[in-house]
């Protein structure tokens, strides 16, 4: 197993760890060896990711307490090989982890070569952690009205893969539970702008003036 992708985030004593698990096998990523070494790649993608998740970009002050734990985006049941490559790790909220993506791996273009160019951008449906640029597939915007924050994902124009991501990890329902959370709603149904709050229908209609 290759470990000079991991050098950069870990102490040597770590690393030895690591090779220790993996001489030792079985639920490897389980091992308490570990622990030192998912610490410290923890640490170092939370900063890399400024606290945000991955793939919804909520942050740990949008959620009451919110966890972001290490995403293996390839994951680690079915490409055991990229467990430790730094390329496939990030971090990511639970609700995209391990309510929408899980063991999916529909997001892959071609499951089989992916094993030789998982380091390519065009293997992947959805905007990958690493090797493609946020902000350049989908435009997160947040607005704060009374204490409230109002989210808004925007595709950019003719991004496939910020279409993808929007669908692939619901992105849109983080929009209207924002909306009404910020509306002292607790569930909402289509007719989602609740009557009454001028300040948040005029906000909704600068971002979006045709209506979802
Ligand atoms: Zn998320």
């Amino acid at each position: 197993m290759r470990t000079n992708s991991i050098k950069s985030v870990s102490s040597q004593v770590d690393i030895d760890n690591v090779l220790k698990a993996i001489s030792e096998g079985g639920d490897i990523w389980n091992n308490k060896l570990l622990s030192g070494f998912k610490a410290g790649f923890k640490s170092y993608y939370r900063n890399l990711n400024k606290e945000q998740c991955c793939y919804c970009k909520r942050d740990t002050q949008d959620e009451f307490n919110m966890v972001l734990d290490i995403e293996h985006i390839l994951p680690k049941s079915k490409y055991r090989q990229f467990m430790f490559t730094k390329i496939n790790l990030s971090v990511s909220c639970k609700r995209c982890n391990m309510v929408i993506k899980r063991e999916d791996i529909s997001f892959v273009k071609h499951a089989k070569k992916v094993n030789t160019r998982y380091h390519k951008s065009s293997q992947y449906k959805f905007i990958h952690p690493n090797l493609d640029k946020y902000f350049e597939h989908i435009q997160y915007i947040c607005f704060i009205v009374n204490d409230e924050k109002i989210k808004k994902y925007v595709v950019v124009e003719s991004s496939s893969k910020g279409a993808y991501t929007y669908d692939y990890f619901d992105l849109m329902k983080l929009e209207i539970d924002s909306i009404s959370k910020a509306q002292g709603v607790q569930s909402v149904n289509n007719n989602f702008v609740m009557p009454g709050d001028e300040n948040i229908k005029k906000i909704l209609n600068i971002l979006n003036p045709q209506g979802i």
